[in-house]
């Protein structure tokens, strides 16, 4: 018979939980941060610029605009936007709540479009379906680390006037047919919370091919100040004007300093994240009522989460109920994430409710992240290959039996 599942009073697979994510951080990161320290400039000095630089090239962008967190750079987009009370902007549901919650810092409305069921990422014909004159932006999120259909995006978002805007917080080193994350849309955003392909503790990036929308953006994160304090040096002058509402939301040189150090691993910590993702997929092949998300044609994923789907038709069990049997087996799941307009926060706002994107919300009931980040070992893979096929095959028999 099968083994007895730690949630029922059995041995665990694992005796510590294994995080779904976490950061690497070796003593180069900490050497870059130290020097920092022992340094004149700790904000505002050089290396932000040369972070900047260096993950714009990174990406194959030709400006990066580094902000303090992805939340301020999805608001930062917003404001260069020009978002403000009448406007509209279409957001997916199936997203972190900072997506929408730009929208409304800036008085905004966002409307919520339907995902693809298949892949979870912002579906064209919804948007297509919801666009209107005052649609000011749409917002893409590259949903676990796979790029949107940019293509009929960018078409319908220019048929209607509207900018396109990538939330590429998961997606960071993801290709569309060989163009990277940060060039898919008219301005793309990025987050290095320590759950992210990189970390800066705190922090976050635009990037544009636009020059005026950069310099927009790097105002908004310095008060709306017009002249930074290496031009007033330069004009010897001390005055400078406010000329809009705008935010300290600068990175700062010991946050930066880590950035850089960690942007040259990158790559290899992404080539991780896929061999992970193989082996996933390989076993997800033979594990009953569990199935990865569809990916797209042409299409590198960046695998900032790997996410399951549960098929309760096949499992005796809800989601919750898996996901419950694997936290006792050591495993550290997760659910990403429960559909923005659910929240009270939108319900008594916007008076958004259950129905209004049914494919999203089927399907929030079944998603389940797994533990995926660079730094786990082979032995944490297959830990959690284990548990999942203990507990899969254990619900699986009770549909038999
Ligand atoms: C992480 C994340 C954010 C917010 O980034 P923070 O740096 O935590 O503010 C926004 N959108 C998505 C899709 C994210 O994953």
């Amino acid at each position: 018979m099968h083994e007895r599942l730690a949630i029922d009073g059995g041995a665990p697979i694992r005796d510590t939980l294994l995080p779904y994510g976490r950061q690497v951080i070796d003593e180069a990161d900490i050497e870059a941060v130290v020097s920092v320290l022992r340094s004149v400039w700790v904000t505002t000095g050089p290396m932000v610029e040369a972070f900047e630089r260096a993950f714009a090239g990174f990406v194959g962008a030709e400006h990066a605009v580094s902000v303090s967190s992805g939340t301020a750079a999805l608001h930062t987009a917003m404001a260069a936007l020009g978002v403000g009370p009448g406007d509209e902007v279409i957001v997916p549901p199936i997203t972190f709540a900072a997506t929408a919650n730009a929208v409304v810092f800036q008085g905004g409305t966002p409307v919520f479009a339907d995902v693809d069921p298949d892949t979870l990422l912002l579906d064209p014909a919804e948007v297509e379906r919801l666009i209107t004159p005052r649609t000011r932006a749409v917002v893409a999120v590259d949903y676990a680390g796979q790029p949107c259909d940019y293509a009929a995006l960018r078409q319908i978002a220019a048929r209607h006037g509207a900018v396109l805007v990538a939330d590429a917080c998961h997606a960071l080193g993801a290709e569309d047919r060989g163009r990277r994350a940060g060039t898919l849309a008219d301005l793309n955003v990025f987050s290095f919370h320590p759950v992210k392909h990189l970390t800066t503790g705190e922090g976050g990036m635009i990037t544009t091919s636009s020059a005026e929308y950069a310099e927009r953006m790097r105002r908004f994160r310095n008060h709306c100040i017009t002249r930074d304090h290496h031009e007033r040096t330069a004009h010897g002058a001390w005055r400078y004007e406010i000329t809009g509402l705008g935010w300290n939301y600068r990175l700062t040189d010991i946050q930066c300093a880590l950035g850089g150090s960690q942007l040259t691993k990158v790559d290899g910590w992404l080539q991780r994240r896929r061999e992970i993702a193989r082996r996933y997929l390989a076993a997800l092949a033979t594990i009953p009522g569990a199935e990865p998300l569809r990916h797209r044609d042409g299409v590198l994923h960046a695998y900032h989460l790997f996410v399951i789907r549960v098929d309760p038709g096949c499992l005796d069990a809800h989601r919750d109920a898996v996901f419950a049997a694997l936290r006792a087996e050591g495993i550290g799941v997760n659910v990403h994430y429960e559909p923005v307009h659910l929240h009270p926060l939108y319900r008594e706002r916007f008076g958004t409710r259950p129905g209004l994107c049914p494919k999203a919300e089927a399907a929030a009931e079944r998603i389940l992240s797994l533990p995926m980040f660079a730094g786990m070992s082979d032995r944490d893979v297959q830990d959690v290959i284990a548990a999942l096929e203990k507990v899969c095959h254990a619900l699986a028999a009770r549909v038999m039996s």
